[in-house]
């Protein structure tokens, strides 16, 4: 699964949005939720008959199951299912009817049997109805303004809302599955058509769909409505990507990328795709950004579908990465599938580490190894926080299963992944990678059985150094001291962004830690948690994180960090500059540096050629003047430093041309959002035209420079402006442009206009996976914060009523971005007494952001001001 917490927002407003989990839960009574080891599922044939106008579906279903010990009862998972008969034919060919008894706490369903059930293999047959509900998990309903869709999905623990089963991923069974819809719809599922035949009755027709591989529930996939696809074939698989009509040429752009990354997996992994074909499938409506349903991928629109030619260079990217993370996800997650929640970050940590190498094999020009170290700088961040969760932890409740879905196991545990293969070598880690799945293949797998493979292979100690990453929270910073004759000194302990929480001193790792030369690039040494020296190459720069892709924080010696400084462009890669520019915004919050030492970095990296460098550098000064600036006049002398130190680098830079590489694009755009962020009068004109122009005519703009035109416009923004936004997010029909309309408004900082941005998100106009985040980008957004707030408070049950559970947690951990005790007092009392379900943890996070920020503002806004007022000496 692709979870889309953060593509709205700059970088700083990232963990805003990020939920957080629940460690504290207690498993001995969640525990209970297991389903009884006792029967075994190997087969099941499901039939589903759904109604799209009154939502609701019958479904028959027969389960081959094992049976170890004789029994009266057999307990699986439902859920929202009403029970029409259950029948057993036991391996003594008995045949008997069974009663049913629900718990709904549970999620589970017992079948009892008048007579003993014989052990063996048995076969159990349920007819059931259900619901298509408007909750965006099970079988649901989706909407366009034509006419209703039936879809699924099923991960976490969703699949028991369609149909009784043993929902757990290690209860792994071959599915045949047949719809009987209406005439002139289609259905698609995990596997290609087998038959399709008329009837029964005059309307309908009934597809039946090859048998799947053994698999998971989770992994089951099946959508019904009038969807139109493109087809292509690659390494003998044939592919479409699908999407409902009118979007036939919005599918293309990811036909292209899936072809690339279906042939690169073939070769990485060493086993060829396991199934005859892979669709991809756009949806209306769809909460997370996409599903690695085998064999059938589903998508929110945004991540499949756009147009190539008026789609900006984010929008690519992002749609990118989704079809390859997923694609990642067939092999990893799929064919081999981890044996319990607890080791989903294997999953998530394995395929966004997979996503960037295979779109950096795809579009080098992209720059993707900066990308990654930009967003490993946010993932330390969130980690530094003593809320942080260590990657491994208990989930065994659906609502704590949801909850692990989070940076720690993405973002975390990539960058972990990233590390140990920089550290075995990209061969020896992809032979490991092979190794596993090989081993495990159309079965399940725990952690240790992915880095014992690794150690294996490598003969490097993999096991020790991921068992210190994931079984414990938080992440280390390590001290150097003064390199001298071939060694350095070194500490390390936990880092807090926090002065005032103090580590653990028995806390340490197991880290390889790769040292910067100028001659072979790195030289890696093993860092154990007694170490208290490492052996450093000859060189005149120490820099302790080559290719910043080591998961530790760094601090230097005074007179090694100078030096850095005074070399940052000529002696670090731009991905050690971002790290470099991470320790030192790291170095701020826990009060060891000033945010003066930090801009003075800011301003040694202004003419940086790299957009990924700017903008991770820069973001943190948005930071500043949000979060650390408590006065008008040091938010205006800081927009005025940043216009004269970055006024003249935007002015140097060549005019836009058709040939332009996306770094060039990126630069460009940044500086301009940077500019006009910070209240440069050319830019905000310049904005305003560029604005009218796109308008006008999309593809007389370049997209990448447009969207951040349109942004700066809004801001500043009238209503006619916001009536030609609206009327674009209504009536186009290209979800990337939608989408990007409907952001806009909620920029408008006028008051009557973001009142009329915030109306609408409440409105039930806007669909239920957009709304919340509207809200989101409201209480992001500092002049429009108390505002959207005001209106959250006061218009509560129009609000509540467009939250689906996940972004109903997101606007409650959006309200981390206040920085006062009354805010805070005002916050934790709203959501005391207006609870939002599966949110405990978002809210605990909100309140840290907020106590963290009051502590950052008080002892770094003195600092501030004495910087400010030397810069305009
Ligand atoms: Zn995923």
């Amino acid at each position: 699964m692709k979870i889309r917490w953060n593509p709205f927002l700059p970088g700083a407003y990232l963990c805003a949005l990020a939920a957080f989990s629940c460690l504290l839960c207690s498993s001995g009574a969640a525990q209970a939720q297991r389903l009884p080891a006792n029967v075994v599922p190997s087969h099941y044939a499901l039939s589903f008959t759904p109604d799209l106008q009154a939502a609701t579906f019958a479904g028959s279903e027969t389960i081959d199951i094992n049976i170890k010990q004789p029994t009266n009862a057999i307990t699986l998972n439902a859920i929202e299912i009403k029970f029409q008969s259950v029948e057993i034919r036991d391996s003594n060919g008995l045949a008997q009817s069974g009663a049913v008894s629900l718990d709904s706490q549970k999620q589970q369903a017992t079948l009892t049997f008048a007579q003993t059930v014989a052990a063996g293999s048995a076969t159990l047959r349920i007819q059931f109805t259900g619901i298509l509900n408007n909750e965006l998990r099970g079988f649901y309903l989706s909407k366009t303004a034509r006419r209703n869709y039936a879809v699924t999905q099923f991960e976490s623990t969703d699949a028991r809302r369609a149909f009784p089963c043993f929902d757990e991923p290690a209860m792994k069974a071959t599915f045949d599955i047949s719809l009987t819809i209406d005439r002139g719809d289609t259905a698609i599922s995990n596997s290609a058509v087998a038959s399709d035949t008329p009837g029964p009755g005059a309307d309908k027709h009934t597809v039946k769909f090859a048998p799947t591989p053994k698999m998971s529930t989770y992994l089951v996939a099946f959508v019904v409505g009038d969807f139109q696809c493109t087809r292509g074939e690659q390494d003998g698989v044939a592919l479409r990507v699908c999407a409902t009509p009118g979007k036939l040429a919005l599918t293309s752009y990811a036909l292209g990328v899936a072809k690339f990354a279906l042939h690169y997996y073939d070769n990485y992994f060493g086993i060829h795709f396991p199934l005859k074909k892979l669709d991809f499938i756009g949806i209306p409506d769809f909460e997370a950004g996409a599903m690695e349903n085998f064999g059938a991928i589903t998508f929110r629109e945004t991540d499949l579908l756009l147009d190539p030619k008026t789609a900006s260079f984010a929008a690519k990217r992002n749609a990118t990465l989704a079809i390859v993370h997923e694609m990642a996800h067939q092999w990893f997650g799929d064919l081999v599938t981890m044996q319990w929640w607890d080791n989903i970050w294997l999953n998530e940590g394995f395929a966004t580490w997979m996503e960037t190498k295979c779109t950096d094999a795809m579009h080098p020009e992209w720059n993707i190894p900066q990308f990654v170290a930009a967003d490993e700088q946010q993932t330390l961040d969130i980690d530094a926080l003593p809320t942080t969760r260590a990657i491994r932890a208990e989930a065994d409740t659906p609502e704590e299963i949801d909850q692990m879905f989070d940076p720690i196991a993405y973002g975390k545990a990539g960058a972990v992944l990233l590390m140990v293969e920089n550290y075995l070598g990209k061969e020896t880690f992809r032979q490991g990678v092979h190794a596993y799945l090989t081993a495990h293949e159309y079965g399940n797998a725990t952690a240790e059985d992915f880095w014992n493979a690794q150690t294996a292979v490598s003969h490097k100690p993999v096991d020790k150094i991921m068992d210190s990453l994931v079984e414990q929270p938080g992440e280390p910073i390590l001290d150097f001291g003064v390199p001298a004759a071939g060694h350095v000194s070194v500490t390390q302990s936990r880092f807090f962004l926090s002065p005032s929480i103090q580590p653990d001193p028995a806390q340490k790792w197991t880290l390889p830690i790769c040292f910067k030369t100028a001659g072979v690039g790195k030289s890696c040494e093993l860092l154990t948690p007694s170490s208290t020296s490492l052996t450093t190459p000859a060189d005149s720069l120490f820099f302790a994180n080559a290719g910043g892709t080591g998961y530790y924080r760094s601090a230097y010696a005074p007179a090694q960090y100078k030096a850095l400084v005074a070399q940052v462009e000529t002696g670090l890669t731009p991905s050690e500059r971002i790290s470099l520019a991470g320790d030192e915004w790291a170095q701020v919050r826990a009060n060891k540096a000033t945010v003066g030492d930090y801009l003075n970095l800011v301003a040694a990296l202004k003419a940086d050629p790299n957009a990924d460098v700017l903008s991770s550098a820069t973001g943190n000064v948005g930071t500043i003047a949000d979060r650390v600036a408590a006065t008008r006049q040091e938010r205006d002398a800081l927009d005025a430093w940043v216009r004269s130190t970055f006024g003249p680098q935007y002015a140097k830079l060549s005019p836009p041309q058709a040939g332009d590489s996306p770094n060039a694009v990126e630069l460009r755009a940044e500086l301009f959002a940077l500019l006009g962020n910070h209240g440069d009068p050319k830019v905000l004109a310049q904005a305003q035209s560029l604005a009218a122009r796109y308008l006008a005519d999309p593809t007389s703009v370049n997209p990448t420079l447009a969207q951040a035109a349109l942004g700066i416009a809004a801001f500043h923004g009238d209503a006619a402006l916001f009536d030609k936004l609206q009327n674009l997010y209504e009536t186009s029909n290209d979800p990337d442009v939608k989408e990007q309309a409907l952001r806009d408004l909620v920029l408008f900082t006028n008051p009557a206009l973001l009142d009329r941005a915030l109306n609408y998100a409440a409105s039930g106009k806007v669909r239920n996976q957009d709304a919340a985040i509207e809200l989101a980008i409201g209480l992001a957004v500092p002049e429009n914060r108390d505002q959207t707030w005001n209106f959250i408070k006061t218009h509560w049950p129009a609000v509540q009523a467009q939250f689906t559970t996940e972004m109903g947690a997101m606007v409650v951990g959006s309200t981390g971005s206040f920085c006062s005790a009354e805010a805070r007092d005002d916050v934790r009392n709203f959501f005391a007494s207006h609870p939002v379900a599966a949110s405990d943890a978002s809210l605990r996070h909100a309140i840290e952001r907020i106590n963290g920020c009051i502590e950052l503002r008080s002892l770094q806004e003195p600092n501030l001001k004495k910087w400010l007022d030397a810069q305009s000496k």
